[in-house]
């Protein structure tokens, strides 16, 4: 259907091709029953861009990328392309895109479903009900700051060395995208740092603080060390809404808050630049997940995650708060319904019935139906 949303989808490697497919049914059914259409363009990344055009990104597709209004990524990487060298690995073009649309917000949801609590590794009463929303900032911080190297040092050892960095203005936006979304959800937000041992760490208190003052007073805001809140996310993750961390404690913080939800197979992400002059911020939504070598081809793969991840750009992207609330409830009652793929075949399995990554589509298109 002919649009003026224009959506780039690069479905990749292993699984990344099969769960986007199942995508592809909600997007039609969405055109047809929701009047929801896209201009979509298609090319390929990663391993697969490798292979046709020698790299794992090309300048045409990082040109569609920059030009879209959301870009819709599967995931890259296989054993395959395990020997290419560094600067081509597939990984190599996701990074690109993430650098190259300065994508400095990186929304991790970690969300337990009612139907799912037995699958997590804490206990049920701990996690029932868990709706949280990471966000990392995912451009500066200790993974990009200069200087970075090894050298022999006057003593004649070997040292290594990064270097943590952030600019007022790096924090200020990062955190700046934490108080919209609460806005939106429980309208808290708890900003993480170690204040207590790091200069980065008392510029970004001070700055959330500044920030808050100056434009989200509404907004409750809290701060915590972010070892603090690696014990509290384990203890009594449920007191969080929304949380904002930096590159280095967002990578970890966010994977522990992931295993909290049960499986990678259910888990979305969405990346978020600056927004621009008309508000349109550039956009790519993903699944946490890898290519899954291991399952790849064999109509195993769990498709929740990439439509959960469609769901989250119909909400950020295009303001379709309804529609994606329509996707993550069709998702919901499917799994409360009892349907599995074989990674979510863990914990109570009673009165489950064992699916494939099409059956999966499937049921979720029929309960779309049903819904709508
Ligand atoms: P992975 O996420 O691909 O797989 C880890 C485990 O989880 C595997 O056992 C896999 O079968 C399972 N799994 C993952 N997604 C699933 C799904 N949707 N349904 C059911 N089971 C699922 O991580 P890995 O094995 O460490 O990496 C495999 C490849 O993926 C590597 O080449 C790695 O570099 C790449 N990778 C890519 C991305 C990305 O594209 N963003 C992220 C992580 C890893």
């Amino acid at each position: 259907m002919a649009s003026n949303r224009t959506l780039l989808v690069l479905p990749g490697d292993g699984i990344g091709p099969e769960v986007m497919n199942e995508v592809r049914k909600i997007i039609a059914w969405m055109g047809k029953k929701r009047a929801v259409g896209f201009d979509i363009q298609e090319d390929v990344v990663g391993g697969a861009a490798l292979d046709k055009h020698g790299v794992p990104l090309s300048d045409d597709t990082m040109k569609l990328a920059l030009e879209a209004d959301a870009v819709l990524f599967g995931s890259v990487g296989g054993p395959k392309w395990d020997t290419a060298d560094f600067s081509k690995k597939p990984e190599r073009g996701l990074l690109r895109l993430r650098k190259e649309m300065d994508l400095f917000a990186n929304l991790r949801p970690a969300k337990v479903f009612d139907a799912l609590v037995d699958a997590s590794s804490l206990k049920p009463e701990i996690v029932k009900g868990l709706d949280i929303m990471i966000i990392r900032e995912l451009t500066s911080g200790v993974y990009f700051g200069e200087p970075r190297g090894r050298h022999t040092n006057a003593q004649g050892e070997v040292e290594a060395f990064d270097t943590q960095r952030y600019t007022a203005g790096e924090i200020r936006r990062v955190c700046a995208v934490a108080f919209e979304l609460a806005r939106k959800r429980k309208n808290k937000v708890l900003s993480a740092e170690k204040a207590n041992v790091m200069h980065t760490g008392v510029l970004w208190r001070e700055e959330a603080t500044k920030l808050h003052k100056e434009q989200y007073a509404d907004v409750k805001l809290e701060h915590m060390y972010a070892d603090a809140l690696a014990m509290q996310l384990l203890r009594s993750p449920n007191q969080f809404d929304v949380i904002v961390t930096d590159n280095l404690f967002g990578d970890i913080l966010s994977d522990e808050a992931s295993m909290l939800t049960g499986s990678l197979g259910l888990l979305p992400s969405a990346s978020l630049g600056a927004p621009d002059a008309t508000g349109r911020r550039k956009a790519l939504y993903e699944p946490i997940h890898g290519s899954a070598p291991d399952i790849a081809g064999k109509g195993l793969a769990n498709p929740i995650a990439e439509t959960l991840s469609y769901a989250m750009m119909l909400r950020y992207s295009f303001d379709l708060g309804r529609e994606a609330d329509l996707v993550e409830q069709a998702v919901e009652n499917v799994l409360a319904a009892g349907y599995r793929t074989g990674d979510l075949m863990v914990g109570k399995t009673e009165g489950t019935k064992k699916v494939g990554t099409q059956e999966m589509g499937d049921a979720i298109v029929r309960e779309l139906d049903r819904l709508a």
